[in-house]
């Protein structure tokens, strides 16, 4: 795989480069650039450039070098005004998977390097405006002009956005074209770093070296330099200034002075990964486990395997093992996680194992900390990465392995600007390189499943827990016919389970995934919920802070004491979240302490932390949380998980609720029973009987994917047919629904009977923040007959009046229907 590269230019270096400018422009793609002579032989693919774009400058990153001008008006072509990098920050092989990603997502590959690209590593410019000085004779023209010399000579240089700003205008480009004309301010441009800037730091180094009796001589004279110059030689000749007393730093200008040791600029890592001990030695491995890594061929080559796992059955380990053979090798390791939050524990276990040879790629880190990272990666420095989805970007050379653990999870599809799914992107990069892929999980994806019941996968399998633990019991308690408790949100059996298990000492987790107090406060009168004013969903009563809250779009207002749409009747709450579970478990176990893990609970920096901590340790009792307490936490004193409502989960219009609920109760029940102790399940629901509860309470996975399976087949649906949504967004709702009748028209014609279309129709979430959604559903078996299809409509949509006032979404492969 290598670029393009056309240079017929007579010293042989390029006289264009293709550009991508960033942020990148719905629909508009890379741009032409000439390269000025003093770049020709330094500019290369893959670096940063700063290039003009109207009246500024952007940063933009060369995708190709090129001989030739467009053909389009190859007049209009600009320089290119500066190099950012001296080295290119993105390999031949992230050109190409961006590329991949760019057609199959359909959309432009400026897009997708705006994505694939660390955050806060754009350098911009602003223009600065100031008055003349001395002013010239003659003054404004106008009252526009007038208050712009005004306001610079009250608050003096300001920057061009500023200065409108401060005007209340939406510009004054024309005002400032004309002042500046007739010299009355002076404009200049002037570069803003990137957020994400190298970070250097001071250090003092060795110089000449001193001979014994000078040295002797410089202890006696100068004792202060004599030390600092013996502590330089005993740290390896490098100290940093930083490190250095105020006394020490007289002595290092001494030192400087007399050649003794010389001052130095160096860059330093911003350190984002917690400090880990090594680990002991990691465990001889199971039969099973050994079997798994010897279906996993050592010598380079992609093929896709699925590893199938129940919870605790030792995966980890093999993404361990896969990776450490990988470096051993001499080649590098992509781990993919579906949240950094959620998978500590595995962070610190790929640390322990690895070191510094580790890198983290996530969402929480800084600009100037991710920037680190890319670059550790990028020098090689770093061979195991560890991230979430964005990480299938990392700038891995010489790649060996590609690993995605929690293959089925929703975290790995972007639900906003270009929304790419990292497991499927994983599996393409492991493809360019040529490499295995490994996708695990407890739950695989109906997908994935598919893939490997079709051979396109390897199925590998880890049927049994480490060390022969049980699986825990799962009992499925009918809430229709239910015992009666004096608890609302208990049943008989619950209850008594999990006084059993406090009276024991051993700890109870309880799900609910729902947040807050009641879901919905309806009028006894007329019988409305009371709404969101933006969205149509009802608003959730948090008790403790006494609001109620959208958990869409996060409007919050007072509980009001009467009904809003009747004026008269009272509100009573309905239905249950997890502040209910933990104020109802304080009434029922006044003596367990307790804790509550959701998005509430966990505002304030660390609080996350804390809990799990304090429940790993014991400190805890009772945990109660939403879906935040069913992944990935190993605590052994875990014996009992109650899930409050499994309905929860049933209920979501989406095709895929029944295989969320699976998943969800599947890694919840995954959580009883990890110590020596058995664990026990209870599942409450009004719906005993659905094929998702049945199956996750006989741990029966292959049973629930062949009935799935069955239904998706009937219905048309992935993993049978391919499948995008187009979702239209507008503030007016006749405007939108004429939109989405129009596109649906055109996609329709797109189509040519290759793709089935539906709809349109209202989403099921109809209205969020204020804006009416519309969506048309694109089906067919041949992923390139939709990717045609999109094309098309998407050409037709592009040139439509309605695409200035309608927020168009294409979504291939969509996790959420909402
Ligand atoms: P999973 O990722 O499938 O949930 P883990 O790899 O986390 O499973 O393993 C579950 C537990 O068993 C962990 O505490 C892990 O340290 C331990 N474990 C894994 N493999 C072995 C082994 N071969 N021998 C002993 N303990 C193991
Ligand atoms: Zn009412
Ligand atoms: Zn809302």
């Amino acid at each position: 795989m290598s670029l393009p590269v056309a240079s017929d230019t007579p010293t042989g270096f390029p006289a264009f480069v293709e550009v991508a400018v960033l942020p990148a422009i719905p629909g508009k793609d890379v741009l032409t650039y000439r390269v000025p002579d003093r770049h020709r032989e330094t500019v290369r693919p893959g670096m940063r450039v700063l290039v003009p774009l109207g009246r500024r400058h952007e940063t933009g990153l060369v995708v190709a070098l090129t001989g030739t001008p467009p053909a389009a008006a190859p007049e209009r072509v600009r320089d290119l005004e500066d190099l950012l990098d001296t080295e290119p920050i993105l390999t031949e092989e992230l050109f190409a998977l961006c590329r991949w990603a760019a057609r199959y997502y359909v959309t432009t590959l400026t897009e997708v390097l705006a994505t694939a690209l660390p955050g806060g590593l754009r350098a911009s410019t602003t223009r600065v405006v100031r008055l003349a000085d001395p002013a010239p004779p003659g003054g404004a023209r106008g009252s526009l002009e007038a208050a712009i010399l005004a306001t610079l000579g009250a608050r003096g240089a300001l920057d061009e956005r500023r200065l409108a700003r401060a005007l209340g205008r939406p510009g004054v480009g024309p005002a400032l074209r004309a002042l500046a004309d007739r010299k009355l301010v002076v404009v200049e441009e002037r570069i803003r770093p990137p957020a994400g800037a190298t970070r250097f730091e001071a250090v003092l180094t060795l110089g000449a070296a001193l001979a014994e009796r000078d040295a002797a001589d410089l202890a006696r004279r100068a004792p202060a330099q004599h030390a600092l110059y013996e502590r330089l030689r005993a740290a390896g000749g490098r100290l940093a200034a930083g490190t250095m007393t105020p006394r020490e730093r007289v002595a290092a200008a001494a030192l400087v002075r007399r050649g003794l040791a010389a001052r130095a600029r160096e860059e330093r890592y911003r350190d984002a990964r917690p400090p880990v001990d090594a680990a002991a030695a990691p465990p001889v491995l199971t039969a099973e486990q050994q079997a798994v890594m010897a279906a996993v061929p050592e010598a380079p080559a992609f093929r896709g395997f699925l590893l199938h796992g129940v919870t605790g059955s030792g995966k980890t380990e093999v993404y361990l093992r896969l990776a450490a053979r990988a470096v051993a090798a001499g080649r590098s390791a992509l781990l993919l996680v579906p949240e950094i939050a959620l998978t500590h524990q595995l962070v610190r276990r790929v640390q322990e194992r690895f070191g510094a040879r580790v890198a983290l790629l996530h969402s929480a880190l800084a600009p100037g900390e991710r920037w680190d990272e890319w670059r550790r990666i990028l020098r090689g420095e770093a061979v195991v990465v560890v991230g979430t989805r964005s990480a299938v970007f990392a700038p891995l050379a010489r790649l060996g392995v590609v690993i995605v653990d929690e293959e089925h999870d929703a975290a790995y599809k972007q639900d906003e600007g270009l929304r790419y799914q990292g497991r499927d992107l994983a599996l393409v990069r492991a493809k360019l390189a040529g490499v295995p892929a490994v996708l695990g999980s407890a739950t695989p994806s109906v997908e994935s499943y598919h893939q490997a019941a079709s051979g396109r996968f390897t199925r590998l399998a880890l049927p049994t827990r480490v060390e022969g633990r049980p699986l825990p019991t799962v009992e499925i308690v009918d809430l229709r016919a239910r015992d009666r408790t004096d608890s609302r949100l208990f049943s008989r059996r619950l209850l008594e389970t999990a006084a059993g298990a406090l009276a024991r000492r051993e700890q109870v987790l309880l799900f609910l995934n729902r947040r807050g107090f009641a879901p919905i406060m309806q009028c006894v009168a007329c019988g409305e919920p009371t709404g969101c004013p933006s969205c149509t969903v009802s608003l959730t009563w948090h008790q403790r802070r006494n609001v109620l809250l959208c958990h869409h779009c996060g409007f919050t207002r007072p509980p009001a004491a009467r009904c809003g749409a009747c004026g008269s009747g009272e509100l009573v709450a309905l239905g249950e979240g997890t502040e209910q579970v933990e104020a109802e478990v304080v009434r029922l176990f006044p003596e367990a302490r307790i804790a509550r893990l959701d998005r509430d609970t966990i505002g304030s920096k660390g609080a996350h932390r804390r809990i799990l901590d304090a429940w790993r340790e014991g400190a805890l009792d009772v945990l109660i949380g939403t879906q935040m307490v069913a992944k990935g936490h190993d605590v052994p004193g875990v014996t009992v998980v109650g899930v409050l409502l499994a309905d929860v989960a049933l209920n979501l219009p989406d095709f895929r609720a029944g295989e969320r609920a699976f998943q969800l109760l599947t890694q919840v029940a995954g959580r009883a029973g990890r110590g020596s102790a058995p664990g026990r399940v209870i599942v409450q629901t009004y719906r005993p009987e659905h094929h998702s509860l049945v199956a996750a309470a006989a741990h029966d996975f292959e049973g629930f994917a062949a009935r799935e399976l069955a239904m998706r087949a009937e219905v048309g649906y992935p993993p049978f047919e391919r499948l995008a949504v187009l979702r239209l967004e507008g503030a007016d709702a006749a405007a939108t629904e004429d939109a989405a009748q129009a596109l649906a028209a055109a996609a329709t014609r797109a189509a040519a009977g290759r793709a089935r279309v539906r709809g349109p129709a209202p989403a099921p979430l109809e209205r969020l923040r204020g804006r009416w959604r519309w969506q048309i559903m694109l089906t067919t078996p041949s992923a390139a007959a939709l990717n045609d299809a999109l094309r098309r409509a998407l050409a037709a949509w592009r040139g439509s009046p309605r695409a200035r006032a309608i927020r168009l979404v294409v979504d291939v492969d969509p996790v959420s229907m909402l």
